[in-house]
């Protein structure tokens, strides 16, 4: 407590507060911090609680250097306010007290919410606040997403997602479990029961490589190897992972905490180049993870299963201008490991994408317009599924703008009924 006390006592309550600009959920996180200097944590609750309900997750996971903390004006001196720890305390103690998230009763329409990620759970949580019915149709048999199965449970403990989940369904929100849309369901059924639906079913299929060897056993794509909670024998063995961003930072770390002799992360640009945050780097460092930089995999070895993989060095060269990354001829050489685990970007199924006959954007995603509305009027659809910044915080951003679109939506078609 006297830390957090500390914490929140750094705040020098700027008048133009740029954490709640840098915040991409606009978290009035000025009010919410003068509540905690006042010990009134219950209004420092109810002041969150007005645009978010992943207080205790995103308190823990958002990239906040890059969000509210980066923003602070005491950053300048290197001493922001630890923003996250506040709002991380604040949700902790929501779920311990049973602080309930405030409704209205009365329930009107009926929306379906498909998926029951950030995305879709936020938008689900502001719809029945604000009195509509929800039903939440989700493929796996728990909700919560990427925060249940992708962001490894070191970082995101999974007791918090069954938390803030539960406290999310208490509204009155009803789920049906394992339903896959564009497959056990389609959107045409949905459209025909309920006033709206709002998609935010992610985008979760690992990028391929494309190089020979990458069908032998033991090669993994990042999202399905998470996602499918695939166990390896670890002992004794060498991990390869490929990549340089956030997700290959988890998974190098999960590897290693799970008992790998030997993981390597394999990027193919300069260290400075790495998209992953620099505490996740510096953290998979403390793991042990080993790192090559400048080197691009070019095959991966074995007849039936992964013995090993070729890599290339790579360099920096310019062109009219343009600095392009090259392979340099002659500089192939082997390295022995066990398995290989890429993550090197994800898109969205296109298998379902294209059975839902909506507009989609150059990168194969649901194109949606600023309300988060798609091609047809009573379908919205937000979070990683229509590609906005791939983050939780922004995906809940999605979900409860959507909500309010949503909103206005049904009051205008209700208002045409009367006319
Ligand atoms: C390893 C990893 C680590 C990450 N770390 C961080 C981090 O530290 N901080 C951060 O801010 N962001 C992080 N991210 C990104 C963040 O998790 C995502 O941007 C965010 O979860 C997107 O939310 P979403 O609701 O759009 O999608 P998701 O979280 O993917 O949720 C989609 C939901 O839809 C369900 N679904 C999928 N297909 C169907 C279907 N056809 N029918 C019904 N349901 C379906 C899924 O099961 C899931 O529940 C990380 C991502 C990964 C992969």
């Amino acid at each position: 407590m006297q830390k957090i006390k500390e914490i929140a006592s750094r705040c020098e309550a700027c008048i133009k507060p740029g954490c709640i600009v840098g915040c991409p959920l606009d978290n009035d996180i000025k009010g919410f911090i003068k509540c905690i200097k006042e010990d009134d944590y219950k209004e420092a609750y109810n002041i969150l609680s007005k645009t978010t309900v992943l207080e205790s997750v995103c308190g823990r996971i958002c990239p906040h250097e890059k969000q509210c903390q980066g923003a602070c004006q005491r950053e300048i001196k290197k001493q922001p306010v630890k923003i996250g720890k506040l709002e991380a305390f604040i949700g902790d103690l929501a779920i311990k007290n049973n602080w309930k998230i405030r409704s209205k009763k009365e329930a009107t329409n009926h929306v379906a919410v498909i998926g029951g990620g950030p995305a879709g759970l936020t938008c689900a949580a502001f719809l029945k606040k604000n009195g509509i019915n929800v039903t939440i149709y989700e493929k796996h048999d728990y909700l919560g997403g990427l925060l249940y199965h992708g962001i490894p449970s070191f970082r995101l403990p999974r007791e918090i997602t069954q938390n803030t989940v539960s406290r999310i369904i208490d509204l009155g929100i009803d789920v049906k479990y394992n339903e896959i849309l564009g497959k056990t369901i389609s959107l045409e059924y949905l459209e025909r029961k309920y006033d709206a639906i709002f998609i935010g079913i992610g985008a979760n299929m690992s990028n391929k490589m494309k190089i020979p060897g990458e069908k032998l056993k033991g090669v993994y794509g990042g999202n399905e190897f998470l996602e499918k909670k695939i166990e390896l024998d670890y002992k004794d063995k060498t991990v390869l992972i490929i990549g340089g961003g956030n997700v290959s930072m988890d998974i190098a770390r999960t590897a290693k905490r799970s008992g790998a002799k030997k993981v390597i992360l394999v990027f193919r640009k300069e260290e400075k180049d790495l998209t992953a945050d620099i505490d996740e780097v510096n953290a998979a460092k403390k793991d042990g993870v080993k790192f090559i930089f400048k080197n691009n995999i070019v095959k991966v070895l074995g007849r039936k299963k992964v013995t090993g993989v070729e890599l290339i060095k790579t360099r920096y060269k310019k062109v009219n201008d343009k600095i392009l990354l090259e392979n340099i001829k002659g500089t192939r050489h082997k390295i022995e490991c066990d398995y290989v685990i890429s993550a090197i970007g994800s898109h969205a199924n296109r298998k379902t994408m294209s059975s839902l006959n909506l507009e989609l954007n150059k990168n194969g995603r649901i194109k949606i317009d600023k309300k988060g509305q798609t091609s047809k009027r009573k379908v919205f659809a937000g979070g990683d599924v229509s590609g906005n910044i791939g983050t939780v915080a922004w995906a809940a951003r999605a979900g409860r703008n959507a909500a309010s679109s949503i909103i206005e939506y049904l009051k205008k078609k209700e208002g045409k009924k009367h006319v």
